[in-house]
């Protein structure tokens, strides 16, 4: 079992040939990530024909990046487009169910936790009982920062893990020294994880092991923390030297098989 991002090539328009790709090079699953910072709303019609291509070709869905969006967006200060930004997490939260999966990620708002948390509370109270009803769970994806750390910290110390847990995205973690120990601190929070690798300039969602990021360490704490699901890759062609989707996803798929091992014994032991 190994899942891929839908975007590594792109994150808007159609994702038929994405999703053949991915099949093709053997992967299980997907992480749904087109329209991921957009206010595109999924309407039926799009929800049925993905579900119809991820079962006519044996994939399933992981789990799916909800949109913090643009003008329709959960934690903005015009009242109208924070409602708007809630209808747009709900669209998703109905999309990711109906595809089968459990838990959207989110990105928390820009700016001081004071500013947005009254408003932040507001989107997240009005959504849970959607979620509640749909079974399905948000994930807060940690930034390059410690303070990205403090503010999940803060929003899940109000939220129950029956609702709300961690996405640990593992490139945004090495943009600072100290992301796998935060990680470790909330590890048994832990719902989703988007793994890439980068040299620690920047975020750069590249392929495992072809950065500084400590795969050993990661796999280890993943092991220990309530992140039971499989090794999902939120890698990206931007930064890689393959010309072709087919190579790229080839060399996706053995460093994510060779991070599954390493992931299975640390979790056997
Ligand atoms: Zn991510």
């Amino acid at each position: 079992m190994l899942c891929v991002t839908t975007d590594y090539r792109a994150d808007t328009g159609c994702p038929e040939p994405y999703l053949r790709r991915i099949a093709q090079a053997g992967f299980s699953h997907v992480h749904w990530c087109h329209h991921w910072n957009t206010d595109f709303v999924y309407a039926d019609a799009e929800i049925e024909q993905i579900a119809a291509w991820l079962d006519e070709l044996g994939l399933a869905l992981l789990d799916l990046h909800a949109s913090a969006g643009k003008e329709k967006a959960w934690g903005s200060e015009r009242e109208y487009e924070r409602l708007a930004g809630v209808e747009l997490v709900a669209n998703r939260i109905e999309m990711c169910a109906r595809l089968g999966g459990e838990v959207v990620i989110m990105h928390l708002p820009g700016g001081s936790f004071e500013a947005y948390w009254p408003r932040l509370r507001r989107s997240l109270d009005e959504l849970r009982p959607c979620a509640e009803a749909r079974g399905v769970r948000i994930a807060l994806e940690n930034g390059g920062s410690h303070q990205s750390f403090d503010d999940i910290e803060r929003v899940l110390a109000v939220y129950r893990p029956e609702y709300m847990g961690l996405c640990y995205d593992s490139g945004h973690g090495n943009c600072f020294p100290e992301g796998l120990s935060r990680l470790e601190k909330v590890k048994d929070r832990l719902i989703s994880v988007h793994l890439h690798d980068n040299d620690g300039s920047a975020d750069q969602h590249r392929l495992l092991f072809t950065g500084t990021t400590d795969w050993s360490r990661l796999a280890r704490t993943i092991a220990a923390s309530s992140y039971s699901k499989c090794v999902s890759m939120e890698v990206s062609m931007r930064n890689e030297p393959y010309q072709d989707e087919e190579a790229f996803l080839k060399a996706a798929f053995g460093t994510g098989l060779r991070f599954k091992e390493m992931l299975d014994s640390a979790r056997s032991r």
